[in-house]
Parts: C-alpha cells; sequence; structure tokens
C-alpha cells in the first residue's frame, strides 16, 4: 500500500464541540457501518494496512454532512460521538470544515465530491472490499485511475469525470485503482448505497466461485 486511511492531506478547520444530533439517517448510517464492520469492508485490525483503520461513512444533512471520524475504526457501532459535521468542503482547494467531537475522516474531500455530483446523493460509503476490487475489471466497476490519489482535487475531478462518462449514475459503485482494496458506493439513503455495494459484492463472490 502506498499511503494510508491515517494521514490527514488536506486543510482541516475543525472546531471541536458537541457531536451532530442522532438523526434517523444518522442511526441508519451508523447500523449499515456495523454491517460493513462485520463483513470486515470497515475496521482497524492488526493485520491490515499497517494497522491503520479503514473505511468511511458519511449522510447528507441540512448543513453538509456528517462523516466518520477519522481512525475510528475499531468499534462495531459508534454512535452519534463517533461522527464529524462537516460544514464545508472544496476539493478544488483541498480545504474542509467540520465541527464535532471528532475530527473528521481523512477521506472527507472523496465524500464531498460525491456529494457534489447530484443533490439526490445523500450517503456515501468508502470502503475496503479486496473480493470487489481485484475483481473490479470482470465486474466492469468504473474505477478511477492508480496516477488518481485519493482525498485531492484530482480525485474529485475523476469522480465527475466517471459520473459523466460511464454507468455510474446507475450503479452507484466505483473503484479507485490507486488506493487498495479502495471502493465507493452511494446513494438516496444508507440502504440505497448499501445494497448496491453488497450486489457487487455479491457478483464479485459469484464470478469467484464460477
Ligand atoms: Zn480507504
Amino acid at each position: 500500500m502506498t499511503e494510508t486511511e491515517g494521514v490527514i492531506k488536506y486543510a482541516l478547520d475543525f472546531t471541536p464541540g458537541a457531536p451532530p444530533a442522532l438523526s434517523y439517517s444518522l442511526a441508519q448510517l451508523d447500523a449499515w457501518r456495523s454491517i460493513l464492520h462485520r463483513l470486515g469492508m470497515v475496521g482497524q485490525t492488526p493485520a491490515r494496512y499497517d494497522g491503520y483503520g479503514f473505511g468511511n461513512v458519511s449522510v447528507r444533512d441540512r448543513d453538509g454532512f456528517s462523516i466518520s471520524g477519522t481512525q475510528t475504526g475499531k468499534p462495531e457501532q459508534l454512535g452519534a460521538a463517533g461522527y464529524a459535521q462537516v460544514t464545508a468542503c472544496n476539493p478544488q482547494t483541498n480545504a474542509v470544515e467540520a465541527r464535532g467531537a471528532v475530527k473528521p475522516s481523512s477521506e472527507s474531500l472523496t465524500h464531498g465530491a460525491v456529494y457534489a455530483l447530484d443533490d439526490g446523493i445523500a450517503c456515501v460509503l468508502h470502503v475496503h472490499s479486496p473480493d470487489i476490487w481485484h475483481a473490479r475489471a470482470n465486474l466492469g466497476l468504473p474505477s478511477t485511475t492508480a496516477d488518481v490519489p485519493y482525498g485531492t482535487p484530482a480525485m474529485a475531478a475523476a469522480v465527475a469525470a466517471l459520473y459523466a462518462n460511464t454507468a455510474l449514475p446507475c450503479g452507484r459503485v466505483f473503484a479507485m485503482d490507486g488506493h487498495e482494496d479502495g471502493v465507493v458506493a452511494f446513494g438516496a439513503d444508507p440502504a440505497h448505497a448499501g445494497q448496491a455495494l453488497l450486489s457487487v459484492l455479491a457478483e464479485s463472490l459469484r464470478q469467484g466461485a464460477a
């Protein structure tokens, strides 16, 4: 792995404070995150990625979006206190404004770039799935190229290009060639995004068994 989730590469303007309110959609997101944690798609373990946490999830809200905090991979459930609220996110300047009891995931810019694609996108799930990632070509999954590092203006542009030029608006799942095992799913709510992701996982397992 050439890069890690643990490095915050953006300019973060963070105001410590209360966590976001536990809305229905945030509770739904945390439940989907628990499923992804059980599947080993979100987590933190010495056996993977040098012990850095991996995977992060978010939902859109009135002021921006709430995203799991940086290095919060270990617990199976986070609760509202494990999420930060991102109130401004500019992929062009690599700048993020956030508040909460934890700092936001270092992949906030990639989440922000996905929300910028369409007002109807209200949940983004970034997971690490070797099953999907290694099968991405056979699955015909839209993928950003290996020279595009995550969490950068180049990644935001690459995601926008995929959305404009591939079936991504329909499939709602893409892979990142330059980010080992990195997969992103999105949808109108956590269930919509989670179901798209699990459908792709099932197809990768079906192909692996064939
Ligand atoms: Zn990642």
